[in-house]
């Protein structure tokens, strides 16, 4: 999925130059908000998507700023350690799979659950591994510990992958729904002024 940012949006009021976040300016240095969202920190819109190269480019980009640029300057020195630790727990929060899909869950309206609604069949597999575990570890069997292990983690990995899934077919049938209700919006300012217009003629 390509990856929505506000570069070229945003200019630096103090020096001009072009901002890739809200946060800071990477040329001089200035603070501007610490937005409290994750993505808005980074300059991206939110999303599942994350690619993770290009947000540690810009964690780089923007916390250097921070502490080569803010933090030099006398307006910005309290306010640079305050933009470093926001950059650094946003970066934590959206290179970590769970975190991001708790985060976005939330953001979605969603509430956290303790246990899945299968919860039966899950505690099920759970208790499954839980046993083939302790017997392997019983008879000192490290190619099925190893085994299990790697079970737990396939099971670990699909279910981030199945709410990975989710997000992006919701973050794709809201652009969709979106795209068509401004469709529509634009029918109905067309239809109105056609309607306004008869009934003027009408003298009414
Ligand atoms: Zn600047």
């Amino acid at each position: 999925m390509a990856e929505a940012d506000l570069s070229g949006v945003l200019t630096c009021t103090d020096c001009g130059a072009a901002r890739i976040s809200p946060v800071v300016c990477t040329e001089c240095g200035t603070i501007f908000e610490i937005p409290s969202d994750a993505f808005a920190l980074f300059g991206l819109t939110r999303s599942w998507a994350v690619n993770p190269t290009s947000l540690e480019a810009r964690y780089e980009a923007l916390s250097r700023a921070c502490r080569e640029k803010s933090a030099t300057r006398q307006d910005f020195r309290e306010k640079s350690s305050e933009a470093v630790a926001a950059l650094d727990a946003a970066r934590r929060l959206l290179l970590d799979p769970v975190e991001r899909a708790q985060y976005l869950l939330t953001s979605y309206g969603g509430v956290a659950r303790d246990k899945p609604v299968r919860k039966r069949e899950f505690q099920t597999e759970v208790m499954e591994i839980d046993q083939a575990f302790t017997k392997a570890r019983r008879e000192g069997d490290t190619a099925r510990l190893a085994a299990v292990v790697l079970e737990a983690e396939e099971k670990l990995a699909s279910a981030i992958m199945a709410a990975g899934q989710s997000f992006t077919r919701l973050e794709r049938s809201l652009v969709e729904e979106v795209s068509a209700a401004a469709d529509a919006l634009a029918e109905a300012r067309l239809w109105r002024r056609k309607v306004d217009e008869m009934r003027a003629g009408l003298g009414r």
